[in-house]
């Protein structure tokens, strides 16, 4: 595969319909913003749970809940998350880190402010290099900052909507959990890229187990800024802001719908106005109550009740030695080897250590990708309970044992003692002297169906094959049987 590290030139489209008059004349930009939730066992700044799904405001202190005189004290454990995910981006983590009040005013936001962090983020200036089908696209990270999450607002009606709604509730328990912000730079040029980033992000962060970023229960949450320009050109023109989007297939779809509608506008002769969108109403968050703020409109300034973070180069030092290689560099190694998308597929499937395990084992490299992929994650079984060398042997031997003994011992493969000999013993029977008396006592079972098949029922093929495979318990060789089936009537 070809690496294009840090590659300046212009990237063409992933996806979007560039055809017609601008064909190719248009470059997208795209720029991302991620929060994930920290999975620390208490809150940012005190002591209550931080958990999903607890019964409403169950979860809750004067702390969280802003009461006078209440004051907060830093999870540590959330700052070397986030210091480590810094560490993972390659970023510069601070020498002194402030903490800001971030002031605004909404019924998800009980003090008022929200404590984050401006000009002084713990994280800054690093990349993800993401591998793609041409190449490695390195993705600038502008910063990755530590805040606390708002309130949860549950809008109450039939819809689930806020249109429509006839009250809002408003659950505490999510109101002070540990939030990472990160910021991309605007290197991003397709829709595919866009929804590679994300995954790979994702993937990281729950290596790191620093979260489970689940789109679902919205512990990974994103919005997207989209530009197009002249291809060529370096100008940032006016982005529109996709909000919280839950799927990434659906961000890319959004990505896509956006570039095609501003080239639209550009190519008709108009401006793109900067605007906040929400594309699927089925997917969609509350649409903003309130209109989108510039900076000084937060009055952010230093939390006087926190001092700033000063992680030593001791404790950096540490939360980098344990950082083992990341998803996307062995998404790129194993590609040297199979395909992007087989490389892909394995490691964010989380079946890549024990491919490599398997493939040092003996086992072919794109046979044992194949049966990761397919059968064993169909079986639904836990890559840390497998013996690599029983399994290898199995994918060995995977063309010469009967289908029904190979998926047997695959269900098997992750009980403890597993041993793949016995299922290696028994072979597929492709032997015609064999098979041929069996497949004729069934023909001559079935007189009529054998009448129909040869007056032109050609169907019936399968009805006899079944047949055969059932007799021999599934050791037939279905090739051969197919073949002496067709012959024998
Ligand atoms: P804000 O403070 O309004 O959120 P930021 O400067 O923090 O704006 O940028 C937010 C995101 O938008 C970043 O990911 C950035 O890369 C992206 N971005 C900024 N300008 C553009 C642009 N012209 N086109 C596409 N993305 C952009
Ligand atoms: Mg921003
Ligand atoms: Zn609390």
């Amino acid at each position: 595969m070809t690496t294009g590290v840090g590659s300046t030139e212009p990237e063409k489209s992933g996806g979007a319909d560039l055809r017609g008059a601008g064909a190719g004349s248009w470059e997208p930009v795209i720029g991302l913003e991620i929060h994930v939730q920290l999975k620390t066992e208490t809150k940012m700044f005190c002591r209550c749970r931080n958990g999903f799904g607890g019964e409403p405001n169950s979860q809750t202190c004067p702390v969280c809940l802003a009461f006078p005189g209440a004051l907060p004290v830093p999870n540590r454990r959330a700052i070397e998350e986030t210091i480590k995910l810094g560490l993972a981006l390659d970023c510069t983590i601070a020498e002194r880190a402030v903490f800001h009040r971030k002031n605004y005013f909404y019924p998800d936001n009980p003090k008022a402010y929200q404590i984050s962090q401006y000009d002084e983020p713990l994280c800054a200036r690093g990349h993800l290099d993401v591998p793609t089908e041409h190449g490695v696209t390195r993705i600038g990270i502008t910063r990755a900052h530590l805040e606390e999450d708002a309130a949860k607002n549950v809008h109450v009606a039939a819809s689930g909507r806020i249109h429509g709604a006839t009250a809002t509730l408003v659950d505490f328990n999510r109101c002070g959990t540990p939030l990472v912000e990160i910021v991309t730079e605007p290197d991003i040029h397709d829709a595919e890229t866009a929804k590679r980033f994300l995954q790979l992000l994702r993937q990281t962060v729950v290596e790191l187990e620093l979260s489970d970023a689940e789109l679902e229960h919205g512990s990974m949450r994103f919005d997207v800024n989209v530009s197009v320009r002249p291809a060529g050109s370096d100008e940032l023109r006016t982005r529109t802001e996709l909000k919280n989007m839950n799927s990434f297939s659906f961000a890319a779809k959004g990505i896509e719908r956006e570039i095609a509608r501003q080239i639209r506008i550009y190519e008709d002769g108009g401006v793109v106005e900067q605007e906040t969108l929400h594309f699927d109403p089925a997917h969609e968050e509350s649409p903003p109550l309130r209109s989108k703020e510039e900076a000084q409109d937060y009055r952010y300034f230093p939390e006087p009740d926190l001092v700033p973070v000063e992680p030593g180069k001791d404790l950096v030092d540490r939360l980098r030695a344990t950082l083992q290689v990341l998803p996307g560099a062995r998404i790129t190694r194993i590609a040297e080897t199979l395909s992007f998308y087989d490389a892909d597929v394995l490691v964010t499937g989380g079946l890549d250590r024990l491919w490599t395990s398997l493939v040092d084992a003996g086992a072919d490299p794109k046979e044992a990708a194949n049966v990761l992929a397919n059968q064993f994650v169909a079986a639904g079984i836990d890559p840390g309970t497998v013996d690599a060398g029983e399994l290898a042997k199995l994918v060995s031997a995977r063309a010469e044992i009967p289908r029904a003994a190979f998926d047997e011992a695959l269900a098997k493969v992750g009980e403890r003692g597993f041993s793949a000999d016995p299922y290696l013993e028994q072979k597929v029977v492709a032997d015609t002297a064999e098979l041929d008396p069996i497949i004729q006592r069934i023909i001559d079972a079935n007189p009529a169906q054998a009448e129909q098949y040869r007056s032109g029922k050609e169907g019936l093929l399968g009805f006899f094959v079944g047949r055969v495979m059932k007799e021999t318990g599934g050791s037939a060789d279905p090739r051969v049987v197919n073949e002496r089936v067709r012959a024998l009537l």
